[in-house]
């Protein structure tokens, strides 16, 4: 069914959009407009200013302030009871976050409600209970002792103070949070930058942070295009970025925080995800399992697997099993419940599918889809490609849509080679009902996580992040502490 917008939602797309600073919508002076478009229609729904370099640095002034000031006099377990009340806002208006969500990202209204509002709450809930678990280690140093002195010693973990926060288009709302969650459990507080194509969510999230009682200026968004990111990681008081989003833009990114005084710089970046079914695996639980987790949200999941090794001696009962699934799929508007596959997400991305389309059927075996779907917005057919062999630009190039790339393999060893042919390193998995298997294979896998019998799922609990050209750093776990703290050591003579 064809979902009705909520009222709320029509006054919230109405507004003159900017930004959020100091627990306030900010609107900036700039004249220059961006178009938030929604990807099911191709039409503009509503409009925002790009933000010029005075509203960057209103908005990191407010971080700064608010970071020394109100925000250092809450406790940690303060913290924790605000970060809960606002996983319980994040859930009172879900379906307002998810409408407004899945109008500018095209995501299936299904996936905005369980996935951007249901994990969001999930994630910061995990990141709440962090506050009050904070801590550094004692240590009794080797001095020599000449006169009867002693000596001790301590960590502290300290914020790194104000963190500036880039997101990608992809799941804009969830990974927000999970920038937001682990800056403020911390300490630190935050200036999001929202992708230009799905701003809306978070400048409701910060709403949401001042009713759940956080103080203003903790939680800040400035919105507009890459250039407000630039001057986000350029000022001397932002001291960590962290930044998820493309290869080239994160090198970029990396090299603007070093050059910016050293700015720490955790990195979350594409990929060009391996998956390996083996010849013992179960093949209908794994092709269902494996097409839910390659084109959930039109493959736009960095975690996603865009390229698949199949043993050689199942390939084509595999493909062909995987076409028959992918030519079942419901296309339709990210509105529609019914709908299994929605838009891709914006106008640049879709053209840059066709052309992956366009060279996949000059040289390459499509088995199915490799076509735009005849209906306004920015719709595709899923799609499966068998590979020109190895050397296959199309099985090096990350697509981030609804594209899978197959190559035959014959043993192990090649297996292994092709998986870590690859200058990314994000994911991989291994689908096999031999786990001895699975396990000689996972310490030889070049990637940051490593699934047996699924793909894709991420857990607050398990550290996230990329090996290689994937990234820097990790989110999740235990992990997010290093990038959020500074390691102060103290040593005592007594
Ligand atoms: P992108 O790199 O184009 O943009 C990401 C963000 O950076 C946006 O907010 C953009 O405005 C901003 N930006 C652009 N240029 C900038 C600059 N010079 N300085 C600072 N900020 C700048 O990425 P995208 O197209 O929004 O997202 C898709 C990409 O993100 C894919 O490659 C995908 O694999 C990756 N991604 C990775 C993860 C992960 O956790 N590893 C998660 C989601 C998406």
């Amino acid at each position: 069914m064809h979902i009705a917008l909520l009222p709320s939602v029509v006054a919230f797309l109405a507004r003159d959009h900017s930004n959020f600073i100091d627990g306030a919508a900010h609107t900036s002076a700039s004249t220059r407009r961006i178009g938030v478009v929604d990807p099911g229609t191709g039409e503009t729904v509503a409009q925002l200013r790009d933000a010029q370099a005075e509203d960057v640095n209103l908005a990191v002034d407010s971080a700064r302030t608010a970071f020394k000031g109100a925000w250092a006099q809450v406790t940690p377990y303060q913290r924790g009871v605000l970060l809960n009340r606002l996983a319980d806002l994040i859930e009172a208006n879900g379906e307002e976050l998810a409408q407004l969500e899945t109008l500018s990202s095209g995501k299936s209204i299904n996936l905005s409600r369980h996935i951007e509002v249901g994990q969001s709450a999930v994630f910061l809930r995990y990141f709440a209970g962090w506050a009050t678990k904070i801590g550094g280690q004692t240590m009794t140093p080797s001095f020599p002792s000449t006169a009867g002195e002693q000596y001790s010693a301590y960590t502290l973990r300290e914020p790194v103070g104000v963190v500036a926060a880039i997101v990608p288009w992809n799941f804009s709302l969830m990974i927000g949070v999970w920038k937001l969650g682990a800056a403020l459990t911390t300490g630190c507080t935050v200036v999001l930058k929202p992708s230009e194509y799905t701003p809306l969510s978070l400048l409701r999230l910060a709403e949401l942070a001042i009713e759940a009682g956080i103080p203003p200026g903790v939680v800040n968004v400035v919105n507009g295009r890459g250039q407000v990111g630039q001057q986000l990681i350029e000022h001397e008081a932002v001291r960590k970025v962290s930044f998820t989003g493309s290869v080239p833009t994160g090198i970029a990114v990396g090299k603007a925080a070093m050059a910016a005084d050293l700015t720490r710089v955790t990195l979350e970046l594409g990929g060009k995800n391996a998956a390996a079914l083996m010849a013992d695996a179960n093949i209908d639980d794994a092709v269902a399992r494996f097409v839910q987790s390659a084109y959930v949200h039109q493959g736009q999941v960095c975690a996603a697997p865009e390229r698949l090794f199949v043993h050689r001696s199942i390939v084509e009962q595999v493909t062909q099993k995987m076409a028959a699934m992918l030519s079942q799929m419901v296309i339709g508007s990210p509105l529609d419940e019914r709908a299994q596959l929605g838009p891709l997400s914006n106008k640049p991305h879709f053209d840059k599918i066709l052309g992956f389309f366009d060279r996949a059927l000059q040289s390459n075996q499509v088995v199915c889809g490799a076509r735009a779907v005849d209906r306004a917005g920015y719709y595709v057919e899923p799609t499966l490609i068998i590979a020109n062999g190895k050397d296959d630009p199309l099985l090096h190039e990350e697509t981030f849509g609804p594209v899978v790339c197959v190559l035959a393999f014959d043993d192990e060893a090649e297996l292994l080679t092709l998986m870590n042919d690859s200058p990314f390193g994000l994911t991989a998995s291994i689908w096999t009902n031999d786990l001895s298997k699975a396990l000689r294979l996972i310490p030889r896998i070049e990637a940051g996580t490593v699934w047996v019998n699924m793909h894709t799922f991420v857990d607050p609990s398990v550290p996230f992040g990329g090996m290689k050209a994937s990234g820097m750093g990790r989110e999740f776990g235990s992990a997010f502490i290093d990038g959020y703290t500074e390691l102060k050591s103290v040593i005592l003579r007594y």
